[in-house]
C-alpha cells in the first residue's frame, strides 16, 4: 500500500511538473509577446533582429533566479555585478548595425553571451572579448548549450580590440566607455559601423554611431542610455 502510495504521489509530482498550468505561458509564446509589444512598437523592424529575437531563449542567458523575468522590459542581473541589456536594447544596437550575412562583427563585453548569440543569428561569424574570466566560461557554456558554434569567445580587456580578427564590418561594445578606444575604430572596416555608448562614468551616456567611409569617421549620436562601465587594468 505504502509503495502504491509513493508510486502515485511520484506520478503526480511529475504530471504537475510537466502540464502547463493553465494560462502559462511557454518561452515561444513569451518572446513574440517581446516582440509585438517591447521591439515592434518601438521601432525595430529589421527582419533578421526580429528573427534572431524571437530564436534565441534569453531565459538560457541567466541565472535560474532571473529566469521569470528573462523576457521583462529591463535589464536583468548576470552575476559578477554585471548585467544584461534589455531586450529593446539589444536588438535596436542589432539592428543599428546593419548587417549582412558575410559580416564579421567584433562585440566587447560578452557578458551573459546573448547579444552574441542574437548575433549569430544573423552573421557567419561573431567575436566575442568579456574581460572577466568567469563570465566568458559562463558565456561560453551558454552558447555550447544551444549548439551556437559560429562565435568565438575571448577573454581578455576589449580596449585593444583583436587584431588578429580584424578588420570588422561591424563593432558593437556593450559596456559604456568614457571615450572611444582609438584602437576599436582602427580594426572597423572601410565602411563598417561600430555602435558604442559613450560619456561620464556611471551617468548618462550617448549611445553612438560611428561610421568610417573613405577613410573619414562620422559620429552620431542614437539617444541616451545607461550601461555598466567598460572596465580597464583587471
Ligand atoms: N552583451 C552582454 C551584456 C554586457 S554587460 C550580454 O548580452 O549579456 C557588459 C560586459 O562588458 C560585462 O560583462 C563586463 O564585464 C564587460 N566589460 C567591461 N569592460 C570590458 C573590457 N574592457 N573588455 C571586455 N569586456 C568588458
Amino acid at each position: 500500500m505504502k509503495l502504491v502510495l509513493r508510486i502515485s504521489l511520484t506520478l503526480l509530482f511529475y504530471l504537475l511538473l510537466n502540464v502547463p498550468v493553465y494560462g502559462q505561458e511557454s518561452p515561444t509564446e513569451k518572446r513574440q509577446k517581446m516582440i509585438s509589444e517591447q521591439l515592434i512598437p518601438r521601432g525595430i523592424s529589421d527582419r533578421e533582429t526580429l528573427k534572431a529575437m524571437g530564436r534565441i531563449p534569453r531565459e538560457a542567458f541567466v541565472p535560474v533566479s532571473q529566469k521569470p523575468y528573462a523576457y521583462d522590459d529591463r535589464p536583468l542581473p548576470i552575476g559578477d555585478g554585471q548585467t544584461i541589456s534589455q531586450p529593446f536594447m539589444v536588438a535596436f544596437m542589432t539592428q543599428a548595425l546593419r548587417l549582412k550575412k558575410s559580416d564579421r562583427v567584433l562585440e566587447i563585453g560578452t557578458g551573459s553571451g546573448y547579444q552574441a548569440a542574437v548575433l549569430s543569428q544573423i552573421v557567419d561569424t561573431v567575436y566575442t572579448i568579456e574581460i572577466i574570466p568567469s563570465l566568458a566560461e559562463r558565456a561560453s557554456r551558454h552558447l555550447k548549450n544551444l549548439n551556437i558554434d559560429n562565435v568565438q569567445i575571448r577573454n581578455g580587456d576589449g580596449y585593444f580590440g583583436w587584431e588578429e580578427k580584424s578588420p570588422f564590418d561591424a563593432i558593437i561594445v556593450t559596456a559604456g566607455a568614457e571615450t572611444i578606444p582609438p584602437v576599436l575604430v582602427e580594426q572597423l572596416s572601410e565602411d563598417g559601423i561600430m555602435i558604442i555608448p559613450v560619456g561620464p562614468h556611471r551617468g548618462v551616456r550617448q549611445l553612438i554611431k560611428l561610421t568610417k567611409k573613405k577613410g573619414k569617421i562620422k559620429t552620431k549620436s542614437l539617444m541616451d542610455v545607461r550601461f555598466v562601465p567598460f572596465v580597464r587594468n583587471r
